[in-house]
């Protein structure tokens, strides 16, 4: 029989190392909390969002780094209420906070995906409280291995995360770093080719190498300058 229940910190706490797998995993991420927020001085709460931040770097093998407005912050709880009513209607009075406007402020989303809604994220921060998240972060994420966006210039830029792929032709299995680029139509070169036999994905035209499920993290090796030679 399964239960669901809100329990605090302290509660949970009192599970350790009697328990699910699935629980542990939940004690583990607030024994991390806990001691993030001890070292660093941050609320609880925001440390629990910046342990959710690595590990979701760590799972997915990437973090996003996009501006954009939310109404509510994930991590510090920010919330800047309603614009007015601007004019009386039927249900609404002038004046009185208008629930279908509320105030947006901006934010960083380190999670955006395919699935996003308007004026929400998951993961990221507010620009109230990324003076405080993003110090403890940072030195967290440096030997994560996970591929970061380069205009976030202050992480690092050692591994590149690439979506696993099949040739439906022969068989062959990879990533999409190691396939062949082609030449696109607007401009530019997108990795389209099978290695091994050449099969390629034209532009709205037959797909013959697919994303499979995974990714593959290659490590970056640093720019060498060769020495020129006398
Ligand atoms: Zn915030
Ligand atoms: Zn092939």
């Amino acid at each position: 029989m399964k239960h669901t229940i809100e329990v605090e910190s302290e509660t949970l706490l009192l599970l350790d190392g009697k328990c699910d797998a699935k629980t542990q995993d939940e004690i583990e991420r607030l024994k991390s909390s806990i001691a993030i927020a001890k070292d660093s001085s941050l609320p609880e709460r925001e440390a629990a969002m910046v342990v959710e931040i690595v590990s979701y770097a760590r799972k997915n093998g990437r973090l996003t780094y996009q501006h954009v407005q939310i109404k509510r912050c994930p991590c510090c709880n920010r919330f800047d209420g309603y614009w007015p009513v601007r004019r009386s209607t039927r249900f609404k009075t002038k004046g009185n906070p208008d629930h279908d406007h509320p105030k947006v402020f901006s934010a960083i989303d380190l999670g955006r995906g395919f699935l996003t809604f308007p004026n929400f994220i998951f993961i990221g921060y507010c620009e109230s409280c990324k003076p405080r998240v993003e110090p403890v972060l940072l030195p967290l994420i440096q030997d994560l291995k996970a591929e970061f966006p380069k205009h976030w210039e202050a992480a690092p830029h050692k591994w590149k995360r690439y979506d696993n792929q099949k040739c439906n032709g022969c068989g062959w299995v990879g990533h999409e770093g190691q396939m062949i680029h082609l030449h696109a139509i607007m401009g530019g070169t997108y990795p389209g080719q099978c290695p091994k036999c050449g099969a390629q994905n034209v532009f709205l035209g037959r797909r013959n190498i697919e994303s499979i499920e995974g990714f593959t993290m290659v490590e970056q090796k640093p720019l060498t300058i060769a020495a020129t030679p006398p």
